[in-house]
């Protein structure tokens, strides 16, 4: 079996498609570790550098830093073991993730899906399990194109969360049309 597997890069959730419709969800949220993160540190910076509340606060901080590491990394294998266990080839892209990077709202999504780090897993999975894994060009335009005719949008931002298509009408969501793309470039590859 074929996969698509679109690592869209959601500024507001974690989700992620494949292409056969199966949606992903990330991280059980540390979200709220997050928030509970940042109050602590700015409650932090009203005490005395130092001081016993001051290194008792560093301490919870440091344990809450690590509590958000290890809950994004046990999502992470989970989800490149869906993928390399269940599926004979798995199709991603190849982002361009220094290009990105550039881009200031872009680069801490970009940090959070730790996308070296999925690729990585991806990899040696996939040669665990016997499945395969292509990796498609990143000027693929698996966003822009209509999965259903073929025609190519030219431009398509970042917000725009359902795929139309002006020239034939289709309409579907935007991460799903673009994993179905990536594998129907591959089996036609
Ligand atoms: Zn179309």
């Amino acid at each position: 079996m074929l996969l698509g597997f679109k690592t869209e890069l959601k500024l507001n959730n974690r989700q992620r498609t494949t292409s056969t419709g199966e949606v992903i969800l990330g991280a059980k949220s540390y979200k709220k570790y997050e928030a509970k993160l940042s109050r602590m540190q700015w409650l932090n910076r009203h005490k005395i550098i130092g001081s016993a509340n001051w290194k008792k606060a560093q301490m919870q901080i440091a344990r809450l830093h690590m509590k958000i590491a290890n809950i994004r990394k046990d999502t992470l294998h989970k989800l490149t073991t869906i993928l390399a266990k269940n599926h004979g080839t798995v199709a991603i892209e190849d982002l361009n993730v220094s290009g990105m990077m550039a881009n200031h709202k872009l680069s801490k999504s970009i940090a959070d899906m730790g996308f070296f780090e999925f690729r990585r897993q991806l990899t040696y999975k996939c040669e665990l399990y016997g499945s395969k894994l292509v990796v498609v060009d990143r000027w693929f335009p698996s966003s822009k194109t209509c999965s259903n005719c073929g025609a190519k949008k030219e431009t398509l931002s970042l917000s725009e969360r359902m795929f139309e298509c002006s020239h034939c009408g289709f309409i579907l969501d935007r991460d799903l049309n673009a994993a179905i793309n990536l594998s129907q470039y591959v089996s036609a590859s």
